[in-house]
């Protein structure tokens, strides 16, 4: 249910309608926006009935939610939701590229991809400790260490770091390190993690599952926002088809769907959607075309001797021309990189 309030209430009237909703055990999330506040309640919907919230002074109107996702929701949150991380605002007109490799190597090697990219224009950097693999005895990451070459870089080059969770056992370190968790494709609908990056109090970028629908998808962010997390980045990053020349195949419809229906920022992962570097850039650029709050880009130092993702990684002087095209694009758009 979302109770809209009327313009010039106050934070009173927003805590006394609040302390009602809690006594009668509801949860309760507030939406305070440019023109209007909105209390987001949800629970049982007999007692939102029962509660007669259309009776309070402050109220403007009750509506329901009709959709499964509430919180995720344009009805709960009209404005877009931005998430400042470093000198950047993701959900803005500045399209945030996040460039590095599939997974943390060596510290020489993350380095220098750190110095490069963030030559480039690339706002965060990225790079797996904890690697989900589908095979058992492929490179599982470095753990800890990982961890530790990506707080070197960021310290060294000014870059915030993103990184993957996969474990909830693991949220406390993972938490230490990094700016912002991702939680990958094959764990967007492990509910346990979802409400454990729910507690924490860092943006978590939540890529869409192997198989998973715009709803599936929402729902599981739902999982997140329920937890009092609200800063969720959306990451579309391929769905799997018939097809078997690409890697999988990139939903990009999915950006201006996804953004009329939710207030919550999307980005692009070309690499893994496509999974061969060549096609990475002309998807950067029809992302940025598709209206892409930010891009995610595999970059490798030496793609040919990564130990994940090599074949969809790009070199970095690939990456620095890439991001002049898209400067270019961007600016055509109106919008900046
Ligand atoms: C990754 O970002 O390296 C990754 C494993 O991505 P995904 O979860 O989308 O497969
Ligand atoms: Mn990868």
């Amino acid at each position: 249910m979302i109770i809209v309030l009327k313009s010039g209430s106050t934070q009173a009237d927003i805590d006394h309608i609040s302390e009602k909703l809690h006594e009668k055990g509801l949860k309760v999330h507030v939406s305070q926006g440019e023109e209007r506040t909105i209390i987001g309640a949800i629970g049982d919907e007999r007692i939102l009935r029962e509660a007669a919230l259309a009776a309070y002074p402050a109220v403007e109107k009750v509506l329901p939610i009709l959709k499964p996702f509430k919180l995720a929701s344009r009805d709960f949150h009209k404005e877009d939701t931005r998430i400042t991380i470093g000198d950047t605002v993701i959900g803005s007109n500045e399209i945030c590229v996040i460039a590095g490799p599939c997974s943390v190597e060596t510290r020489e090697g993350l380095l220098e991809v750190a110095r490069s990219v963030k030559k480039s224009g690339a706002k965060l950097l990225r790079g797996g400790a904890f690697k989900p693999r589908s095979s058992p005895y492929a490179f599982q990451g470095l753990g800890e260490e990982g961890l530790r070459y990506l707080a070197q870089a960021r310290d060294e080059t000014g870059l915030k770091v993103v990184t993957e969770l996969m474990d909830p056992r693991d949220a406390e370190l993972v938490d230490r390190y990094a700016d912002m968790i991702q939680i990958g494709a094959r764990n967007m609908s492990n509910f346990n993690l979802l409400k454990e990056v729910g507690k924490m109090k860092k943006p978590v970028l939540l890529k869409r599952g192997l198989s998973s629908t715009v709803k599936e998808w929402l729902m599981s962010a739902e999982y997140i926002l329920d937890e009092g997390n609200m800063d969720v980045i959306l990451c579309e990053r391929g769905v799997r088809t018939f097809e078997t020349e690409t890697r999988n195949t990139l939903d990009l419809s999915c950006v201006p769907l996804v953004q009329g229906m939710s207030h919550l920022p999307i980005i692009v992962d070309p690499s893994h959607a496509v999974g061969r570097a060549d096609l990475v850039a002309p998807m950067c650029m029809a992302a940025v075309a598709a209206g892409t709050d930010g891009l995610l880009i595999e970059v490798h130092e030496n793609p040919e001797d990564a130990l994940c993702d090599g074949p969809q990684s790009l070199r970095l002087e690939d990456f620095a021309s890439l991001m002049k095209n898209i400067k270019s694009l961007a600016r055509a758009l109106g919008r900046e990189l």
